[in-house]
């Protein structure tokens, strides 16, 4: 299964393992051809990855993954296409980027009443760039210090709601996130909407509030779907009249459910957000999917 295409995935900008020249590189080697760059909060590595994906004769997508909170829920909000030097962006990503390292700070000492010492230290050990400092990199320090057997498990058992190292955290307003990606000339695409756990009421008022101040596409296929849920999200965007992303969310090999550029074709009936990209020739476009099977067991 192959994907020309992929919207979705990190660097070490953020919490992704790969420089952004070796991310280009290596989704180049899976046959990519147009990437974006979304890591969260920050766009520092876009001029890397653009110069890289020139040279690999690969089109980079500018693109963002916004923290933003919607009703006391953490949610993600992809921006595709995005200005990276509008100002009111850069200003509101700097300011969330603020709110992590206060964050961290309150993670830290959650753990150590546990117990867990020196977390705050050892997680930014793992931060490449210490202005994103992400509960990826909490959840390295423990698997390193051998208190948990691999980050997945991390995410069950510490660091998450009703469990030890969580805290509560305000992230960006929702339409301020969406307004700074569209003001900039972007498309904001909600990410991964199968992962929130919220129940059929709160994902239509979820997607319903997406629309209603601005967003225009929904990820359909992504890493962190299953094949059931690449159809779910595939009727939700045919609803809701909005379009439909791809993307792997790509964080490094042994992190992610899906490799760069391994994912199906949207379902039939969805319009993709590429739609009318100019980095998406018709030749390009006709290749999407061609080599995909059957959307299979996304969780593998
Ligand atoms: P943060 O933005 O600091 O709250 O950290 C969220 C990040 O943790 C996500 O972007 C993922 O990279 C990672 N993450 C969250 N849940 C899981 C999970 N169940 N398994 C692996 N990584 C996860
Ligand atoms: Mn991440
Ligand atoms: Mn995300
Ligand atoms: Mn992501």
């Amino acid at each position: 299964m192959s994907s020309v295409i992929d919207l979705h995935s990190h660097s070490t900008i953020s919490d992704g393992l790969l420089t952004p020249f070796e991310l280009v590189q290596r989704a180049t080697a899976q046959g990519v051809r147009v990437l974006a760059l979304t890591d969260h909060d920050d766009v520092a590595g876009l001029d890397e990855a653009r110069a890289a994906a020139t040279g690999a004769g690969i089109a980079l997508v500018d693109g963002v993954e916004i923290s933003a909170s919607w009703n006391k829920r953490s949610v993600h909000i992809v921006g595709l296409r995005i200005n990276p030097a509008y100002e009111p962006l850069r200003d509101g990503l700097a300011a969330i980027r603020a709110g992590r390292s206060e964050r961290a700070m309150r993670i830290a000492a959650e753990l150590e009443k546990i117990g867990i010492l020196g977390s705050l230290e050892g997680a930014y050990a793992y931060a490449a760039n210490p202005g994103i400092i992400s509960r990826t990199h909490f959840a390295r320090f423990l698997v390193a210090k051998g208190i948990v057997k691999d980050t997945r498990t991390v995410f069950k058992k510490y660091l998450v709601k009703g469990k030890p190292g969580y805290v509560e955290h305000r992230w960006a307003d929702f339409a301020n996130a969406i307004g700074w990606i569209r003001a900039s000339g972007g498309i904001a695409v909600l990410a991964h909407p199968g992962r929130y756990d919220l129940g059929r009421t709160n994902l239509d008022s979820l997607i319903a509030d997406f629309k209603e101040v601005g967003g225009e596409a929904i990820e359909v296929v992504t890493g962190n779907h299953t094949a059931e849920q690449f159809i779910q999200f595939a009727n939700y965007a045919r609803e809701f009249n909005l379009l439909a992303s791809c993307g792997s969310d790509f964080h490094g090999v042994g992190e992610s459910y899906r490799d760069l550029g391994r994912l199906p074709a949207l379902p039939s009936g969805c319009k993709p957000v590429w739609h009318n990209w100019p980095e998406m020739s018709p030749e390009l476009a006709e290749h999407v999917g061609r080599k995909s099977e059957a959307p299979s067991a996304a969780r593998v």
